[in-house]
C-alpha cells in the first residue's frame, strides 16, 4: 500500500498532467458518477493534492474529485486513450491535451463540492499530515495531547491516520528507529524530550522518503523541503537479523497491530 510519500509523489505526477489545463475527457465506470461527469469535463483543473493517502483534484466550478486507492488501486499514465491496455477497464479516466491518467482496481472515488470537502468521512478523521508544509513539530506535539491517544502504544498510533496522516508500515519502523523509541511504549509514558524526538522523526522520515523521489529538482511549491536531506534508505525495515546501524544489537521483527515491524531493542527504549 502506498504511504504518504508515494501518494504525494503521485499527486505531483498528476499535477504535471492536469493543473491549469481543461479536462478534455472524463470517464467513470460507476454509472452514478458517469452521469455527473459534466461537473468536471471542460473545467480547468486548479490543483491536485494529496491528503493522507487520498488524492484530491479540484476544478474551477467548485467541485473536487476524491480518490483513495486503498490496497490495490493504481494509476497508469499514457499519451492518449488508445494506449490504455486491453483488459479490465479503468474505474476513472482523466484526460487533458497533455495526456491521460487512468485509475484501476478498487479505489474509492467520489465527487464533492469543494467547500464541503471537510465532510468527506476519510478526510474528516485525518490527523495532521506529516507531509503538509503547514504542519510542524509544535502542531504534532499539541495533537499528541488528544486524550484518546494517551494509553495506546506507538506501534498502534503510528498506523493511525487520525494520529498522523500519511504514515504507513515502513515509515512506522523507520520513525521509531530514528526517535530511538520502543514500539511497545504508550504515548502517555513518554517524557517531554521523547515526545519531541517522536514529533521530529514523524516529520523528518516521511519528508526524506518523499524528497528522495525527486532527486535534485523539487516540484513547484515544495520549497519547504529544501533543507531536507534527499537520501532515504531503510535502516531497519525488512532487515531482520542485521546488525543495528548504531552498533548495539540486532534488528528484530515483530507483528504489531497485524503488520510487520522492525526495530532494535538495543537502542530503542
Ligand atoms: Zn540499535
Amino acid at each position: 500500500m502506498p504511504e504518504g510519500p508515494e501518494t504525494h509523489a503521485l499527486a505531483d505526477r498528476l499535477a504535471t498532467l492536469l493543473v491549469d489545463e481543461r479536462l478534455t475527457h472524463v470517464r467513470f465506470i460507476d454509472p452514478g458518477l458517469q452521469r455527473r461527469r459534466a461537473l468536471l469535463e471542460r473545467q480547468r483543473v486548479l490543483a491536485v493534492e494529496a491528503r493522507g493517502k487520498a488524492l484530491l483534484t479540484a476544478v474551477a466550478g467548485g467541485w473536487t474529485l476524491y480518490a483513495h486507492s486503498h490496497l490495490f488501486g493504481f494509476w497508469r499514465f499514457v499519451d492518449d486513450q488508445d494506449a490504455l491496455p486491453d483488459g479490465a477497464p479503468p474505474r476513472l479516466v482523466l484526460a487533458t491535451v497533455r495526456g491521460v491518467a487512468a485509475l484501476y482496481a478498487a479505489p474509492s472515488i467520489s465527487l464533492w463540492r469543494t467547500d464541503e470537502l471537510g465532510a468527506q468521512p476519510y478526510l474528516a478523521k485525518l490527523g495532521p499530515d506529516v507531509l503538509d508544509p503547514a504542519v510542524d513539530a509544535r502542531a504534532l506535539l499539541a495533537h499528541m495531547r488528544t486524550p484518546r491517544f494517551a494509553r495506546r502504544t506507538l506501534a498502534v498510533l503510528l498506523l493511525d491516520q487520525g494520529f498522523a496522516a500519511g504514515m504507513g508500515n515502513y515509515l512506522r519502523s523507520e520513525v521509531l528507529f530514528q526517535a530511538k523509541l520502543s514500539p511497545h511504549r504508550a504515548l502517555e509514558d513518554l517524557a517531554t524530550n521523547e515526545r519531541r524526538r517522536l514529533a521530529n522523526a514523524l516529520l523528518d522520515v516521511p519528508r526524506r522518503a518523499y524528497r528522495a523521489k525527486h532527486d535534485d529538482a523539487l516540484p513547484p511549491g515544495k520549497d519547504y523541503l529544501a533543507r531536507t536531506r534527499a537520501q532515504f534508505g531503510f535502516e531497519v525495515f525488512e532487515r531482520k537479523g542485521d546488525p543495528c546501524p548504531r552498533g548495539d544489537g540486532r534488528i528484530v521483527e515483530d507483528r504489531l497491530a497485524g503488520r510487520r515491524l522492525y526495530w532494535c531493542p538495543g537502542c530503542q527504549q
